[in-house]
């Protein structure tokens, strides 16, 4: 705000110094446009703070949705978090991929996005899900 005060400044020292009426109007004229940009000012940096206060809250309700518990177990990393529904999901150790737990397509839990394959056969990973749901009740 140094400029809008140092453009007040300037015009009331041309104002001790006007000639006419003319001076005078040109002078007030300025003086007004000044005032006028200092609200503006201050209206940007109130909105400033709002916005910077949403920013911030939005972050923390970003974190909170991605906020998400991982247990180990049997060999299995474990997910719990809103995207999983709430539900213990059995994840790739290597890489968070999901497991795929069909028995029709291998007898052991496989990672869907690199293909690991975990020693844990795809019958044992609800009795870890039990577990791992047991140590939270
Ligand atoms: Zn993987």
């Amino acid at each position: 705000m140094g400029a809008i005060k140092d453009i007040v400044d300037l015009a009331k020292d041309l104002e001790s110094r006007a000639k006419d009426r003319h001076d005078m109007d040109t002078i007030h004229k300025i003086q007004s446009l000044a005032f006028s940009l200092q609200s503006q000012y201050v209206d940007a940096m109130e909105r400033d703070v709002r916005l910077v206060e949403e920013n911030a809250d939005l972050k923390r309700q970003l974190a909170q949705a991605n906020a998400e518990e991982i247990r180990f177990h049997s060999g299995l990393q474990f997910h719990r978090s809103k995207r999983t529904g709430g539900e213990w999901m059995a994840c790739c150790p290597k890489c968070n991929g999901p497991a795929l737990l069909d028995p029709a397509v291998n007898e052991y839990a496989v990672c869907t996005s690199c293909n690991w394959v975990s020693l844990v056969r795809v019958g044992s990973v609800s009795a870890a899900i039990a577990c791992l749901k047991e140590q939270n009740s």
